[in-house]
């Protein structure tokens, strides 16, 4: 037998996404993916513990409650305002197809994140990409009055910079008939959040994930606040795909990690210290090294080209990210590591100046 098509149209036409590079040896310095450098909470680790020597017989519940009454504690809204997904990236792959059309054009700004062109690409969604302004900051006149939506990261990435919550404000009533999505997977190193807008705002969807500040990108959850007709909305689009997206030790193990507030504190807090550290030092050695509010730092390399520094570093056991696109290529990015580990890459640095 012969088959005359494999796929669908929409496999044939679709973009991947190409993630960062995820090693297995254990014994080089990852700072390539903007994971945590440090542990999880010991809290959720026990949690997790406890769930699987009991109930992985049975299936997670559909709803997610327990998890949702944490996350609607934690940020102090109601339970009807918040939904739960995968990581975020399936959190935002559900929220495009919540709340993008097919023949409105979006808006987000260039450079982001580059999974917004994957999604946009997959649901056929259009879109317009608004340059950075000079400095690297988002274009706020310029993401007003989309046709369809918004999107952007705050802080961005790759650059680290955030946005304030006025310039957040303008977005948004610059938007007021279309859905804004604000990606805040970077928020908690030093940027203001704007869930605080929720109530205020219909059209605003905020997304967050437990990957970055709380050390568990392994175990994939994240989660979207905002007005209650959006969450309906978005818990249709999951329901129609699969009920089941959370397990459930995922689940416990992230309902422990943010009731653990005191642990997070602190690991955020030397994360925020390295960083001062890494940007000093990195512009003692020339770089130009932009203003991070997020656990990584975008650098122009000053003395060697970027695409050469990561190849370099490579080779010496410390993993960076490189961007191979026209108006990337020049800069590289640094994951915020452990003190030790980035006085190691400092020192690698130096020495190939
Ligand atoms: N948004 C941004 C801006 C990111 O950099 C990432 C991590 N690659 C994500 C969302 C997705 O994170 P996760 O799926 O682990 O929650």
């Amino acid at each position: 037998m012969r088959m005359s098509k494999f796929w669908s149209r929409t496999a044939i036409e679709a973009n991947p996404y190409v993630p960062g590079e995820q090693p297995y040896e254990v014994d080089i310095v990852k700072l390539n993916t903007n994971e945590n450098p440090y542990p999880p909470s010991p809290k959720a680790l026990e949690a997790m513990k406890q769930m699987v020597n009991s109930d992985l017989r049975k299936y997670p519940t559909p709803t997610v409650n327990s998890l949702k009454n944490v996350i609607a504690d934690r940020e102090s809204v109601n339970y009807e305002q918040v939904f739960v997904g995968n990581g975020s990236d399936e959190v935002l792959a559900f929220a495009f197809q919540t709340f993008f059309e097919p023949n409105e054009a979006i808006k987000f700004p260039d450079i982001t994140y580059s999974f917004y062109p994957v999604y946009a690409k997959l649901y056929k969604i259009p879109y317009q990409e608004v340059p950075l302004q000079e400095d690297f900051t988002i274009d706020v006149e310029g993401m007003k009055r989309s046709t369809g939506g918004v999107i952007f990261p705050n802080p961005n990435a790759p650059t680290g910079i955030a946005l304030p919550i006025e310039s957040i404000e303008e977005i948004l009533q610059g938007n007021s008939n279309n859905v804004v999505i604000i990606d805040e997977a970077y928020v908690e190193f030093g940027a203001e959040s704007a869930v605080q807008l929720v109530d205020y705002y219909p059209n605003l969807l905020i997304t967050k994930t437990l990957s970055k500040s709380h050390a568990l990108a392994g175990i994939r959850v994240g989660y979207a606040i905002g007005h209650v007709k959006l969450i309906e909305g978005i818990e249709r689009v999951k329901n129609s795909f699969n009920s089941y997206t959370m397990d459930r030790i995922s689940i416990k193990g992230a309902e422990a990690a943010l009731r653990d507030e005191a642990y997070y504190a602190n690991v955020l807090d030397q994360v925020v210290k390295t960083r001062s550290w890494v940007k000093e030092s990195l512009k003692e050695l020339g770089f130009l090294v932009l203003n991070s509010n997020a656990n990584f730092v975008f650098v122009q390399p000053v003395g060697i080209e970027a695409s050469v520094l990561y190849r370099m570093m490579k080779k010496e056991g410390i993993y960076l990210r490189y961007f191979n696109k026209p108006n990337l290529d020049s800069y590289i990015r640094i994951t915020i590591g452990t003190n030790e580990e980035m006085e190691e890459l400092v020192r690698k640095v130096e020495r190939v100046l």
